[in-house]
């Protein structure tokens, strides 16, 4: 993390757990292991129906809520779709977009993803655009080109001022919901390549400024690591998000000094 140039978020991705009834209690638990003095942005994505109950729930412990994807299209005759628009008036503040489940079990492709999150900035909503690569291609040395190219693919047509609302996950797909994490070697090197990549179309300002999470089997006795890295600035949490106090401890590891 480097708290000097940019903020440190941890967000969970409750992706299809949990009901409504479950996050009052959550949020007690939560709060009653939350660190006193926390040093970051806490969010949490859940099915977008219950956006409003976790909303409620999370204004004592400031947990922002989330969705967990976006429809391309505006408005209309699109069965099933929730617009950014729809997100925004229920009081999504953020939403994940191409998160590697919806690329494989829905055939989301990195355009798509470009284009959901320009939907989201239009209504003010924060992206937090998901890449990363498979064991196939890290096995192959195909990891930073790859993830290059969904980088640059998900921000075109994202102006600079655009860009500081968003936040980008690199979330390599074999670490998701696996237990294996990649070392923090491995993911700071991605992390910083996905920052110059940021550098080389925006400028060192922007680079410097935006917040790159990882993803992966983050929990609470690895976060510390992970989070010390200097281009790691927080967490996209999937398993460990639903268990309170370890989603605490990896609150509390963020406010390490780094
Ligand atoms: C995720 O769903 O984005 C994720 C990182 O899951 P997990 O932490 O369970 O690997």
């Amino acid at each position: 993390m480097n708290r000097k140039y940019r903020k440190t978020v941890i967000a969970g991705n409750w992706k299809m757990n949990m009901l409504n009834s479950g996050i009052k209690p959550f949020m007690e638990e939560l709060k009653a292991n939350m660190p006193k003095n926390r040093n970051c942005d806490v969010v949490l994505c859940a099915p977008a129906i219950m956006v409003p109950a976790m909303i409620k729930a999370g204004k004592d412990c400031k947990v922002a809520a989330g969705a967990q994807d976006v429809s391309m299209y505006e408005k209309g005759a699109y069965t099933g779709e929730i617009s950014a628009d729809q997100l925004s008036d229920v009081g999504a503040k953020y939403c994940i977009v191409g998160h590697s489940e919806r690329r494989q079990y829905h055939g989301e492709t990195d355009i798509q993803v470009n284009i959901k999150a320009k939907a989201l900035l239009d209504k003010g909503i924060v992206p937090i655009i998901c890449v990363g690569e498979s064991l196939e291609q890290r096995e192959m040395d195909l990891t930073m080109e790859y993830v290059a190219y969904q980088v640059k693919t998900a921000l075109s047509g994202i102006d600079a001022a655009k860009l500081r609302r968003c936040i980008i996950a690199y979330e390599p797909i074999w670490a998701i919901g696996t237990g294996k994490t990649a070392t923090s070697e491995q993911a700071q090197e991605v992390c910083e390549g996905i920052r110059a990549v940021i550098r080389k179309i925006y400028g060192a300002r922007p680079a410097r400024a935006i917040s790159i999470l990882y993803g992966g089997s983050m929990n609470a006795k690895n976060a510390e690591e992970l989070l010390a890295q200097p281009d790691i600035d927080g967490g996209l949490i999937g398993g460990a998000s639903l268990k309170p106090a370890d989603f605490a401890k990896i609150i509390e590891a963020s406010n390490q000094e780094c």
